[in-house]
């Protein structure tokens, strides 16, 4: 039996018109099934998504989909965000609903959207179901505290793939701030790689961050088609593919590389689409780079 709570659409924000949205999900405190109230509680672990019902625009029904939370459950409990890419795909459904004026009305009327809870019946508690409860090479759910502080993660973001990152950085961003800036060697390095500057996603809170813990946060946005001509960051792909003349695929990493980073010293995480993911994996065996450890998703 799949159990769901009721969520109010808390904000919609366009980040990219048509093409990437900001979402923002409030659970309420409880809930009620069968006649028994259940305390809602939030303890997502940065980097898991969780799973919602929004409108399928092709299909003109309800879906279920998963979204990687951006926030994290130890700073903003009990309020899902995310941000939510429109893929072009010919299948896509409920990523053309989420770029449409639909939910701006369900935001507005108050209507609500189900999100998955898992039932402890003996506590009476309800908990947000996460996807994976395991950290494994082929997700991004962060070590455990007390693990991520001793890496040195190196996190490689494509469009909306900046998702699990920004958890990732506002859940350690709370942990400092609690702790009182107390030292670790950990440290985190955030590529974050978009088409243009309007597809930059919490761009000033992340240049705030990098500021205010120089020590453990380093923040390289990329500009892949179109930059001001002001813009002080990277410029272009960072990883590109060149066809030989054999029809082979050669991926030349070299922009990636000259931003200085020890990769083979580092933990590498990566989030973007299935190619990119492939690319960057074919890019680090042809020049013989193994980083400490990887760990890569696409959705
Ligand atoms: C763990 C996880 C985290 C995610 N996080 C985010 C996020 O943060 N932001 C974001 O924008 N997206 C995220 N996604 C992707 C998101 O869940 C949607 O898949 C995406 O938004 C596209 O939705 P869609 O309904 O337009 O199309 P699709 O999900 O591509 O589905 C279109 C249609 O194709 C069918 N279909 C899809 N895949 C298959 C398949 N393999 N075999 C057969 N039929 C299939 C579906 O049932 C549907 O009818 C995540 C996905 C996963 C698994």
């Amino acid at each position: 039996m799949e159990y769901v709570v009721s969520a109010r659409i808390a904000q919609l924000q366009v980040i990219d018109p048509g093409e990437i949205r900001r979402i923002q999900l409030e659970l309420p405190q409880d809930m009620e099934i069968d006649g028994r109230r259940y305390v809602l509680s939030d303890t997502m672990r940065p980097g898991t998504a969780f799973l919602a019902k929004p409108w399928g625009s092709r299909t003109d029904k309800s879906r279920r989909r998963m979204y990687t939370r951006s926030n994290a459950s130890s700073h903003e409990p009990g309020l899902l965000e995310t941000f939510i890419n429109h893929t072009h795909r010919p299948q896509a459904d409920t990523s053309i609903w989420w770029q449409s004026e639909e939910p701006d009305y369900w935001h507005k009327i108050g209507k609500t959207l189900d999100i998955r809870v898992t039932l402890d019946e003996m506590h009476g508690v309800a908990s947000v179901y996460e996807n994976t409860t395991v950290c494994k090479e082929s997700n991004l759910r962060l070590e455990p505290d007390g693990d991520w502080e001793k890496r040195q993660l190196v996190c490689i973001a494509f469009g909306t793939g900046i998702t699990p990152f920004l958890s990732y950085m506002r859940h350690i961003v709370h942990r400092q701030v609690k702790k009182k800036n107390e030292e670790h060697r950990g440290s985190i390095t955030l590529i974050a790689s978009v088409r243009h500057a309007g597809q930059l996603m919490l761009h000033q809170e992340l240049m705030e961050m990098a500021q205010q813990f120089p020590q453990y946060f380093r923040y390289i946005p990329v500009l892949t088609r179109s930059w001001p001509s002001s813009w002080p960051f990277l410029k272009g792909r960072i990883i590109r593919t060149n066809v030989l003349a054999s029809g082979e695929e050669h991926i030349d990493l070299r922009p990636l590389l000259e931003i200085g980073l020890d990769l083979s010293l580092s933990d590498l995480r990566v989030c973007g689409s299935v190619a990119a993911c492939r690319q960057l994996q074919q890019g680090l065996k042809e020049q013989n780079i193994s980083p400490l450890s990887q760990r890569m998703e696409s959705w």
